[in-house]
């Protein structure tokens, strides 16, 4: 290889490179972006009324089991830590995205992509697609069994 080619050559491969760090610089900045987006939605919806009504709906429709483990539900003691942070009993049910809000924060507050699943499920869960798509399958069978019975 002549002198002029090698240099050609690593001109290429470095701006190859710089543009390959631009690309992970701005995926990586975008899908920040994104965690952001779904968190500040969850939270304008949290606490409301409407998510008060659709959690004992939702768990009303699922017979208080998780949809998870299948485990019985309830409400128990939520506990502060010393950090600021707090920890629930393992029976108590919260809301769980489907399709984690951090990677689609277009369907935080899309009810089709809500359940309840227990604090214990919730905590275990961190945003496994693979997990999310088996509990969107068994969401999808429950709702059409419900659909069958009532025909
Ligand atoms: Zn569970």
């Amino acid at each position: 290889m002549s002198e002029l080619l090698r240099i050609i050559d690593s001109e290429t491969a470095l701006a190859q490179a710089e543009e390959k760090f631009a690309q992970t610089k701005r995926t990586r900045e975008n899908l920040k972006q994104r965690r952001n987006d779904g968190k500040l939605l969850y939270n304008s919806w949290q606490g409301s009324n409407d998510w008060h009504q659709w959690r004992i709906q939702q768990l009303e429709h699922q017979g208080w089991k998780c949809a998870c483990c299948s485990k019985q539900m309830g409400f128990g003691e939520k506990t502060y830590l010393d950090n600021g942070d707090f920890t629930l009993e393992p029976h108590h049910p919260t809301v769980d995205h489907i399709l984690p809000k951090s990677f689609f924060p277009e369907l935080t507050l899309d009810k089709q992509n809500l359940v309840m699943v227990c604090w214990s499920c919730n905590r275990k869960k961190s945003n496994s697609v693979a997990i999310a798509s088996r509990m969107r399958h068994q969401k999808l069978e429950q709702r059409r069994n419900i659909k069958n019975s009532s025909l």
